[in-house]
């Protein structure tokens, strides 16, 4: 028992008090800034590998990005990747950084159904549905229910069936065998429902865009609710991301 009181003293309280306000630090790389330095625009927009740079002026698509940090390294005087990792957005327009925006990325309140804030807004189950993903997406989102991240103080939590969720999370490309079993998972459950894509993968297809193992014609039917870009996400801007959401 005393051995057992020595432990809890020791480690003290692992939580984090206000998922808010935490500050990142490097390697962590959040919202990017855009210099309006001149560089060699064309080489900037050839080196990234999932064409989320484009030109006229510099634009950064956060959808597409894969943090892999070669546009900052390459040219450190026109990108920069902050520590902020509020950078979900319901609308894909919102994810699109352009040279000179410093300004946090904030959902549209116009676009949050009515249904979301008034029955999720303290009790939200969701199911994951991994649409072929490289499970570093899920590995974030498990750590988003850990001592330190604790999401299900917030209400939020993970179910196994999606007869029990409110909506799904999906994430990775969404792979042809997929679409079917996404499918039936969305059916399965109840309105309203809210959709939620987390990772590069699942908001654009990342690295696998434009294989013909992917099919992404089912994110056509339905309004997507929340896009959390990241590649994984950091638990905190899911966490956020989430809370925004069902919070307004
Ligand atoms: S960090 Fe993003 S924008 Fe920059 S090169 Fe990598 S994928 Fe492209």
């Amino acid at each position: 028992m005393i051995n057992t009181l020595k432990i809890l003293k020791h480690q003290g309280n692992q939580f984090i008090k206000d998922v808010t306000k935490v500050i990142l630090k490097e390697p962590f790389r959040g919202r990017p800034l855009i210099s309006n330095e001149k560089v060699d625009v064309t080489e900037l927009v050839n080196l990234c590998p999932t064409g989320a740079i484009s030109s006229n002026p510099v634009k950064l698509d956060l959808g597409k990005c894969t943090f892999c940090a070669e546009c900052a390294l390459k040219f450190p005087e026109k990108i920069k990747f902050t520590s902020d990792y509020k950078i979900s957005a319901n609308e894909l327009s919102s994810l699109i950084i352009k040279e000179g925006d410093d300004k946090p990325i904030e959902l549209n309140p116009v676009l949050i159904r009515k249904a979301i804030s008034s029955y999720f807004h303290s009790s939200l189950k969701l199911r994951q549905v991994s649409a072929a993903g490289d499970n570093s997406a899920e590995l974030e989102l498990n750590a988003s229910g850990n001592v330190n991240f604790d999401i299900s103080r917030f209400g939020i939590e993970f179910v196994a069936s999606p007869r029990h969720a409110d909506g799904i999370v999906i994430t990775g490309p969404i792979s042809e065998n997929m679409v079917i079993p996404l499918q039936i998972c969305l059916d399965a459950v109840p309105d309203p429902k809210i959709i939620i894509l987390c990772g590069v993968d699942s908001i654009s297809g990342g690295i696998f865009s434009g294989s013909p193992a992917i099919n992404r014609n089912f994110l056509d039917k339905y309004q997507v609710d929340l896009f959390i870009p990241g590649n994984p996400p950091h638990p905190l801007t899911f966490i956020n991301g989430v809370l925004d959401l069902i919070r307004r």
